[in-house]
């Protein structure tokens, strides 16, 4: 429960000077430098484009420009935001599969060259409204493994993704590249590896045509640490290398599109405890927020959602635990958040809860909903 994750990025001394009212997300921007760093470290010549939907906070973006990152978005309004930090629309992927035609038009026209799709209605946009553009085409791999997956929304299988290749080349566009997306905070290294061979298993049968793929970008689902378990960027580090050493030929840019990786682990999400309430057998926590205002994750995932938690008061570390019901402020039924979640006995009405490894898909999903505030966000170290 009393987790050293939590400790690590922000020492529960540290949490209790933050002289804001609750609820409210800190970020240590110097953990988000840092979680670039070992990316970069564990993936030599892979550049990583960051995923900012995940948590679009301007001082975030700024952290990681400064630290040298490329950027991936979505919409055309994630672009301006970049371009509001300075950054060149050149240097960013385009990966959403499935584009508004206003929005194709408006990122090239701010100088956005390289454009995802996986279907034959997106080449015929991105042809009108990006003519010439590079394309690279996302395959639909195993995301069996991940906490989140991805699903049958997005991707397309070997054979079309080549007869794909083939017709953007005859549409005037340009056979630019491969991607993939193992799934949110996957758990496997295995997702990888067989992911990057069916890269190469496409790489290969392009050959036979003449075209050669410039790029190879590994998506996201990089994990953050949240409990245990997931493996380490070192061991993906590793299968990475072990599986390019493997392909047909070495693409010219090697990418990657991490979101979660590079910002879970530096926030922390304060809320206070505004009800407890023994309902049956059942202890309810009460707190200032839920799936609506920043906790939307643990109601997306079956299997429940393990941020490292702890508590404001001192005194409850030693304290025995009991099973908790927790749920948001909101009147909605669905705004529960965990079930039996082990917390201090002791909790009552005005503690703080802090929720570890907070920075990834919370304050993105946050709203006003019911009339509850988003956690104001708070920011330490680094830029700002
Ligand atoms: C959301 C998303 C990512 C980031 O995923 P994480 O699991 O946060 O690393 C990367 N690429 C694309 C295309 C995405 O939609």
């Amino acid at each position: 429960m009393i987790s050293s994750a939590v400790a690590s990025v922000l020492s529960a001394d540290m949490l209790r000077v933050i002289d804001v009212p609750t609820p409210y997300l800190v970020t240590d921007l110097d953990t988000v430098a840092d979680r670039y760093a070992a990316f970069t470290t564990a993936l030599p010549g892979v550049r990583a484009h960051y995923a900012m939907k995940c948590n679009s906070s301007p001082e975030i973006l700024r952290t990681l420009a400064d630290a040298g990152a490329g950027f991936e978005i979505s919409s055309i309004a994630e672009l301006r935001m970049l371009q509001a930090q300075g950054v060149d629309p050149a240097g960013v992927l385009y990966s959403h599969p499935v584009k508004a035609p206003g929005m194709i038009a408006a990122a090239a026209g701010a100088g956005l060259f390289r454009f995802a799709f996986d279907s034959p209605g997106e080449l015929a946009k991105i042809a009108e409204n990006a003519p010439g553009a590079a394309c690279y085409v996302r395959l639909r791999v195993d995301d069996s493994t991940s906490v989140f997956p991805a699903g049958n929304k997005f991707g397309t299988d070997l054979d079309e993704a080549y007869d794909l290749m083939l017709l953007a080349r005859r549409m005037g566009l340009r056979p630019y590249g491969v991607t993939f997306h193992v799934g949110s905070q996957c758990q496997s290294t295995g997702a990888w590896r067989s992911a990057i061979r069916q890269a190469g298993a496409l790489l290969e049968r392009l050959l036979d045509e003449g075209i050669e793929l410039t790029m190879l970008d590994l998506g996201g689902g990089f994990p953050a640490r949240y409990g245990a378990g997931e493996p380490s960027i070192e061991q993906l580090g590793e299968v990475v290398e072990q599986e390019i050493a493997l392909l047909p030929y070495r693409p010219a840019l090697l990418t990657a599109e991490p979101g979660r990786f590079l910002v879970a682990e530096a926030s922390v999400l304060a809320a206070k405890v505004i009800g407890r309430e023994l309902r049956g057998t059942e202890h309810w926590l009460y707190v200032e927020v839920g799936a609506y205002h920043g906790l939307m994750e643990p109601m997306q995932s079956p299997g429940g959602w393990d941020y490292p938690m702890s508590s404001s008061v001192a005194e409850h570390a030693e304290q025995p635990t009991l099973p908790f019901t927790i749920a948001g402020p909101s009147g909605h039924a669905t705004d529960v958040v965990g079930y039996a979640i082990p917390l201090p006995a002791g909790l009552t009405v005005g503690d703080v809860l802090y929720f570890g490894s907070a920075g990834a898909y919370t304050l993105a999903y946050a709203s006003n909903f019911n009339g509850f505030a988003p956690p104001t966000p708070v920011f330490v170290g680094g830029v700002r």
